[in-house]
């Protein structure tokens, strides 16, 4: 049973105090019992963590807080960086690996990617695996073995029986931001791709592990998006940051 996830990433957006207004106002907006038939995480930037994870403890709110990002060393000399050791004692449950705005503006390689998810597992938080083509790449007609190659090398860092316990986001890049997302023909195509990658290496592990779409969706979307038998959730940018779209996108994954 693969339980459906959304998750915002807030990006580099709001301060700690619109933060912990945000969060606020999608609690009151979702009642108890959504969160049991959905999980719903929200990421916002490293500045927001601890604001908005005292505000889900005290308020006793069934949101799951996220990262960004993590680096994938334990400790040290790495000014800047956050450890997963550090996200792990503000209770993150989930952290976002690999996501393309990190890749296209920090350089981050598959490489770094399979560290950090490994760091990440090791402290039995969630990794969101996030993989997609540029608009270039599907072009040149090498959509499926580029994300291909994001998933094996994302996940060769841990063991196989370990890979089920992540959250691959099926992002393509061209879509994001953009207002237009992927036809569902599309999302439904690598969707499927990416669970045979997954049983190719382990199997069985592509029917277990929860697979996402993400990039430009919104409430008048995602219900089309949710309503796939592969697509098991939302990874959402833009509309994440307004409770009243937020909550819409929630609720059109329980009905
Ligand atoms: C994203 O960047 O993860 C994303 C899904 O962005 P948007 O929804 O704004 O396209």
């Amino acid at each position: 049973m693969r339980k459906p996830i959304i998750v915002g990433n807030w990006k580099m957006n709001l301060t700690h105090l619109e933060a912990i207004a945000l969060v606020q106002k999608l609690s009151y907006r979702l009642e108890s019992d959504v969160y049991d038939l959905c999980e719903v995480v929200v990421c916002p930037p490293f500045t927001s963590l601890r604001s908005v994870q005292t505000t889900i403890d005290s308020d006793k709110m069934k949101i799951d807080l996220g990262a960004q990002n993590v680096n994938e060393n334990d400790k040290g000399a790495f000014t800047g960086e956050i450890s997963a050791g550090m996200l792990k004692k503000l209770n993150c449950n989930y952290v976002l690996v690999g996501h393309s705005e990190r890749r296209q503006h920090c350089g981050e390689t598959n490489e770094e990617t399979a560290k950090k998810v490994k760091a990440v597992r090791k402290l039995e938080m969630t990794p969101i695996l996030c993989v997609g083509e540029t608009k270039e790449q599907r072009e040149n007609g090498d959509t499926t073995s580029v994300v291909e190659n994001q998933v094996r090398e994302g996940l060769s860092a841990i063991p196989k029986g370990d890979i089920e316990n992540c959250v691959i986001a099926y992002e393509p890049v061209w879509a994001i931001g953009a207002g237009t997302p992927a036809t569902i023909e599309q999302a439904n195509e690598m969707i499927f791709h990416i669970r045979g990658v997954l049983n190719s290496l382990n199997s069985g592990t592509g029917d277990e592990t929860r697979v996402i779409y993400g990039a430009s969706v919104d409430p008048g979307n995602s219900k089309s998006f949710l309503s796939q038998d592969g697509i098991d959730g939302l990874l959402v940018g833009g509309a994440s940051l307004d409770a009243d779209d937020f909550s819409r996108l929630v609720l059109s994954a329980i009905k």
